[in-house]
């Protein structure tokens, strides 16, 4: 749409980072500009609208700039989703595949309670295989994930596969 590349005109573009040969989307020059942030918070929200939403889970770091907005706007809670040993109560974990090597996120046991309808935030959808650690998450702890939202979605990495069987939805797509 028309919006969406209004949007992705305020996305920076940079070559070779953190590795040669990968393209990095970087979002700060989208989050500075008044009317971008914005409407990119404004947008996320009307991706869900219609939908019940208990919690919205935020990915550390990026999705802990949009999930928090996007709570606020849904009249949701927030819930962070972190990298090891930050979380200081009670914790489940999961370790997961990265194209080299592997990872590990958290969450506090007690954040999320069974049946609640849960919406996963991030800023941006690669492989999937970061947010599809959070839908096990979110699941183990009897969450129901009710959709994920991304500002940005990498279509050539296919990460929709990775999450078939759930709503996904994002704004500014590359092919
Ligand atoms: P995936 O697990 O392959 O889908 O990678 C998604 C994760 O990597 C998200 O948490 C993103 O924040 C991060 N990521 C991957 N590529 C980029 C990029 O080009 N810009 C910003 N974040 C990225």
């Amino acid at each position: 749409t028309e919006s969406a590349e209004d949007l992705k005109r305020l996305i920076r573009e940079i070559p070779d980072f953190p590795k040669p040969g990968i393209i990095f989307y970087d979002i700060t020059t989208l989050l500075k500009h008044p009317e971008g942030l914005r409407r990119t918070v404004d947008g996320l929200a009307a991706q869900l609208q219609g939908i019940k939403v208990d919690t919205v889970v935020g990915i550390e770091a990026r999705g802990f700039i949009f999930a928090p907005a996007l709570a606020y706007h849904l009249g949701a809670g927030f819930v962070p989703v972190r990298k090891p040993r930050k979380l200081p109560a009670e914790r489940a974990s999961i370790t997961y595949e990265l194209e080299y090597g592997q990872d590990t996120l958290e969450i506090h046991r007690d954040a999320i309670g069974d049946g609640h309808r849960v919406i996963i935030a991030d800023d941006l959808l690669a492989t999937g295989g970061t947010a599809k650690a959070v839908v096990d998450l979110v699941e183990s702890l009897g969450g129901k994930v009710v959709g994920l939202v991304f500002v940005i979605e990498l279509e050539f990495l296919n990460g929709r596969r990775r999450l078939e069987g759930y709503d996904v939805r994002s704004l500014i797509k590359y092919q």
